[in-house]
Formats: C-alpha cells, structure tokens, sequence
C-alpha cells in the first residue's frame, strides 16, 4: 500500500461533524457586527514580509520567531499571522481614509504562526476579529469592548474575565520604560533569555513574560512598585479614566491589569484581553487595543484606530458541542425512482431529505431512517397507487398516511 500522508504539525482538519460550530462563530460574527455597523473585509492571506515587519513590529515574537516566511521571484513573502496588518494596508491602499469615520472592518479567516503546538496553540489558527479607524476618543475603545463582550455573550459565553490597561503615549510610556529597565538592570542575569534579548529593544514587553521565575522577579517589592505606579500623562489618564466610566455605566465587568502589555508593538493606551477560566495555561480568548500609529507608520495618514482578534479555536473549546446533521426525513420505497422524485419535491421546499441511492431492501431503509432522521417517509405499493404518503415519527413511533402534498405539513423541519 502507498505510504499514508499526515496532516501538518500544528494544523488541523476541522471534520464535517465540527463544522456546524464554526459556522456558528461566523453566523453571530456576521449578525452581532452588523449590529454595531461593521462590514467584512477579507485580505489575502499572504502579504509582503516587510508589512508585517514594519506592521507587527520586529522586537515581537511574531516577527522574529514565528513567520511562515518564503522567497518566490525575488520577492519576500509572508503567511500572515495576524490580520490588522493587512486590514490597515488595505485601508490605506484602497483610500479608505477618504470614507466619513468612523470606518468599521471585521474578518474572518485562517492565520500562520510557527509555534510550539500544545492545547490552545496551532501553527494553522482562526481569528475572527474587527478593527475601527478615525475615532481618537475613549468611545470608540469602549464600543469595540462592548461588542467583544456583546459577541462572546451571544455564543453563550457570559462568565469571561475582562482586563484591561492603558500604555500610555509614546511620550509617557518612555519614561516608564526606563524605570522599568532602572529597577530590572540588578536582576538582568537571572531574568530569561527572551527577557533578556526583550531588555534593550522592548522592556515593556518583559511584563508579560510567562516564565515562573521572571513573574517571581516582578512580583519583588521594589520592582512591583515600578510596575504599579501610574506614569500616564494627563492627556492618556482622562482617555483611560473615560473609558473606565463608560465600562461601568455599561455594566462591563473588568479588572485593571498593570502587567497587560500585549505582544505587539503597535499599541498604545488602551489595551485589553479577554480570558477564561476554563482554558488551562492558553486562556486569552480575545486580545486588542488602540493603535494610533499604526496608519501613519505603514505609509497613511495620520488614523486613530482600535481593534482586536479572537482565536476561534480556543472560542470553541468554551462551547458545548452541537451536531444538528440529522436529516429531517429519509424516504423509504421499494420503488427508488418514486423516492426520488419524492425527495427532490422536499428538497425543493427546503426539507433535508435523502433516499436509498443503492436500492437496498426496505428493511435495512427503515433501519438507515431510524439512525439518520427524524422522519421516515414511506412509499409503498398503496401509497403509490393512492398518492400518499406514510410518515412515521421516528422518535414516537406514530405513523400517519396523508396526502403527498400534505406531508411537509406533517414534519417538523429544522
Ligand atoms: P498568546 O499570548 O496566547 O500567544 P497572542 O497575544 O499571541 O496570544 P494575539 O496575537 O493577540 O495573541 O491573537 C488574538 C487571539 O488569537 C489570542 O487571544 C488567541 O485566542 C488566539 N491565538 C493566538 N495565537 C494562537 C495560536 N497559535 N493558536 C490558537 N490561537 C491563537
Ligand atoms: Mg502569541
């Protein structure tokens, strides 16, 4: 026999009998953001590397370690690895500026990253996520929370930890940086190796670093101290103090997490993560923020934006499992031409209904209805003759004969 091709480490098949939860992530995605007047938008699902180089940022994890990266004539290409990147190129390329703000994108779709699978983590991952350009004001932050936790409570998910932060401006969010790497320089040799290469070019970045021994290091008085303290310039504190406001008349629980840095570098002020109790050590299910730089850095104009990514897998480990394949009916005949023509008149008015395409006895017909449908839908030589039809209940065993006409009044189809 010919030797058996896997599917990739880290990727998966996402089966017939998983597919009906999918399409119910993207069916409240559709309706829910539709809701608060977003529009889908759906980018190729590979750019050119130096997007996400100058987009993601090149201290980052994503960058560094993680791309599926690959020449093809000359040019560097890259699988994407997240989707705000080619959102704003494709904001910026198709003069999307010129719309009247604010300008509301959502997406869907597969994302590449090369990590170490284990629970929660894949190379091959789904995010559903949404990004807002042009609104600067603490509104538009709380809006975007509110339909994270509007979508999420739609899925039936209502018990998720919201926590957020605010990383100020540029401007104050230098001077922190500083402090933070004044308070860490004593402890640099026993911070991690990532930490370690992190120190120079993105110290924040440290703060959320998962390694037990470096959490240990900032929970030390001194440095927690460093961490906790409020640098926020004015400006930056009143957009956060704003936010906070709008999230409690909005009965948005939250909890303010200093050590919230995110692993991106385009963020500023606010930023948030939603997360789970019931995800093990891989718990953010949502994670965003604002991103006024971002536009300009990537060659647009100066754009105020906000936005986040949910990983769908993780989203779909939170939800029960459904698997509505039943068909509504299964015809049963000796005859299998009238069978077919009586399942294309169901078909025709919506009914999920199949026959016996290989003709096999009645009995073993019977036998295929009762496993697969509600219904079972006989054609005898009687009924035939008479132009009826028996339907049997299969859950009740109750059996009618009415007119063929009348049997889609007789089932219930869902
Ligand atoms: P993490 O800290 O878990 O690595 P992240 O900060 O890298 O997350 P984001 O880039 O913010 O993740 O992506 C948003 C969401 O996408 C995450 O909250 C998570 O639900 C999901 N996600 C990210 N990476 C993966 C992955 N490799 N496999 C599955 N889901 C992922
Ligand atoms: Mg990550």
């Amino acid at each position: 026999m010919a030797k058996i091709i896997k599917v990739q480490k880290g990727t998966k098949d996402i089966l017939p009998q998983e597919v009906e939860q999918w399409h119910r992530l993207e069916k409240n995605a559709l309706e829910i953001f539709t809701r608060y007047g977003y529009k889908e938008i759906r980018t190729p699902i590979f750019e050119a590397t130096e997007l996400f180089a100058r987009g993601v940022g090149d201290t980052t994890d994503i960058v560094n370690k993680e791309m599926y990266t690959f020449e093809k004539s000359d040019r560097s290409i890259t699988l994407r690895p997240e989707n705000t990147a080619g959102v704003v190129r494709s904001f910026i390329e198709n003069g999307m500026s010129r719309l009247s703000a604010p300008v509301k994108l959502w997406y869907k779709g597969p994302m590449f990253r090369y990590e170490r699978p284990q629970a929660g983590r894949q190379r091959q991952f789904h995010q559903v996520g949404v990004e807002m350009f042009g609104i600067k004001e603490p509104t538009a932050d709380a809006e975007a929370i509110m339909l994270a936790v509007d979508y999420l409570k739609s899925l039936g998910l209502n018990d998720l930890e919201v926590e957020i932060n605010s990383l100020g401006c540029p401007k104050c969010r230098e001077e922190y940086k500083n402090k933070i790497k004044e308070v860490l320089k004593p402890e640099f040799d026993n911070l991690c190796e990532d930490c370690q290469s992190r120190y120079e070019k993105n110290p924040l970045r440290l703060l959320d670093c998962k390694v037990e021994s470096c959490k240990e290091i900032f929970e030390k008085p001194e440095i927690k101290k460093v961490i906790q303290s409020d640098f926020i310039c004015e400006e930056c504190a009143q957009h956060y103090s704003k936010l906070k406001s709008y999230l409690d008349k909005l009965n948005i629980n939250y909890t303010e997490n200093k050590l919230l840095v995110r692993g991106l570098d385009y963020y500023n002020r606010t930023v948030f993560e939603i997360k789970s109790n019931n995800l093990g050590s891989q718990n953010a299910v949502c994670g965003g923020g604002r991103y006024d730089s971002l536009v300009r850095n990537l060659g647009g104009e100066d754009t105020p934006a906000v936005g986040w990514a949910m990983g769908m897998e993780r989203l779909n480990s939170l939800l029960p499992d459904i698997d509505s394949h039943k068909l509504d009916a299964y015809v049963v005949s000796n005859s299998e031409t009238e069978a077919f023509i009586l399942t294309q008149e169901l078909r025709e008015k919506g009914v999920k209904v199949e026959f016996d395409l290989a003709n096999k006895k009645f009995t073993k017909q019977l036998e295929k209805a009762s496993k697969t449908a509600n219904y079972a839908l006989i054609i005898g030589e009687d009924e035939i003759k008479a132009n009826k039809v028996s339907v049997k209940n299969l859950q009740t065993s109750e059996q009618v004969t009415v007119d063929r006409k009348d049997v889609i009044n007789n089932i219930n189809i869902g």
